[in-house]
């Protein structure tokens, strides 16, 4: 089965509230599809989102870098899987996101070609996920009343984000933890907000006021692996590994320096499934378990995401793919479900995406 064209185009997708990170704040974000069809008639779909202050891929490197890749691909069998794999990852360095686009239509393409799911050619079974809603940093006023809605919607678990002053972090959770029910359980994202010290002190600081949370996620800057380290031995806490670990390679990095409890893996900072299956079974080795999340991104690499939590649901244990859920529009038509706080796959093959909606064709 040979790749006879590579397309690529655009969705601008509105978010219904304003999403705001230490690192970023976002009203909208654009969806880059890609489609690859081949000589038998089978199409594969995939996808990314530009995500500047984490991944570094900008709309326009990734068009850039799919532009590099669609002549290195096409032509080529499908057959040769592993051939092509490597040919994508090392024809070009770095630019994971526009990868992972290519990467989930490849499998897309090789499940539907054994009339498969993605996540049964994978080896999964697990079809159904509860994911965690995000709740953005802002006033407290307002992290209380999303707090209020994501518990409304059905949402049992909150990762809710801070990393700004960590004095007035704590307020902003305790208002939180005051607001929510003893069926809600909290986690925090810092987004390499604070120093090492700020996150002992914070820690510190929720103990003293009884807040349980159950991670405490990138608390300090991606590339202060001795201060996850530090914080890992001198807290009980959890630590979780997020903009730390792109590569399987850091993964290993920080496993061996047992820096981290869990890991965060995304298919736009490792570039595809290929590589976060690598990441879940390196975890496996060091007996550490892991998260699956997303950024700002569509139905389609979100959905790829929960396939490839389905296939390592061994090592995958909590998941963070609400980004669809944020979504004022899913042009995705079929595909995995994202029915808040409910993600479900279903029997069609490979993605089973049909078709994607006002995409504007590159
Ligand atoms: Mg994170």
């Amino acid at each position: 089965m040979i790749i006879k064209n590579i397309a690529f185009g655009l969705v601008h997708v509105p978010l219904i509230k304003v999403f705001k990170t230490a690192l970023r704040t976002a009203d909208s974000f654009d969806m880059i599809v890609v489609k690859i069809t081949t000589d038998v008639g089978i199409v594969g779909y995939g996808e990314t989102a530009p995500s500047y202050a984490v991944t570094g891929n900008s709309k326009e490197s990734i068009l850039k870098t799919l532009n590099f890749l669609k002549p290195i691909l096409i032509g080529r069998d499908i057959e040769d899987f592993t051939i092509l794999l490597n040919l994508l990852h090392s024809s070009i360095d770095l630019n994971n996101s526009a990868k992972a686009a290519l990467e989930i239509a490849l499998y897309d393409i090789k499940a539907q070609n054994v009339n498969q799911p993605l996540f049964r050619y994978l080896g999964g079974v697990k079809k159904e996920f509860k994911s965690n809603m995000t709740i953005s940093l802002n006033k407290t006023e307002v992290m209380v009343q999303d707090t209020i809605e994501a518990m409304q919607s059905g949402f049992t678990s909150l990762k809710v984000k801070l990393g700004s002053d960590y004095k007035e972090d704590v307020l902003r959770l305790e208002a939180i933890s005051n607001t929510i029910d003893s069926s809600i359980s909290l986690k925090v994202d810092a987004n390499q907000g604070w120093t090492p010290t700020d996150s002992i002190e914070f820690l510190n600081a929720i103990e003293g006021k009884n807040i349980v949370i159950d991670f405490l996620e990138q608390p300090v800057n991606r590339f202060d692996i001795d201060g996850l380290k530090y914080l890992k031995d001198r807290t009980s806490m959890c630590i979780v590994a997020d903009e730390s670990m792109f590569s399987p390679k850091d993964a290993i990095e920080i496993l061996e320096k047992q820096a981290a409890d869990m890991i965060n893996i995304k298919l736009d900072k490792c570039g595809g499934i290929s590589k976060a299956i690598q990441i879940a079974d390196i975890c496996k080795l060091y007996d550490v378990k892991c998260m699956i999340g997303c950024m700002m991104q569509g139905a389609i690499s979100v959905g790829a995401a929960a396939h490839v939590a389905s296939c390592r649901s061994d090592s995958i244990i909590i998941y963070d793919l609400d980004s669809p859920m944020h979504c004022r529009i899913n042009p995705v038509e079929g595909g995995v479900k994202f029915d808040a706080p409910n993600i479900v796959l279903s029997e069609e093959a490979g993605l089973g995406v049909l078709d994607v909606k006002g995409v504007r064709w590159l």
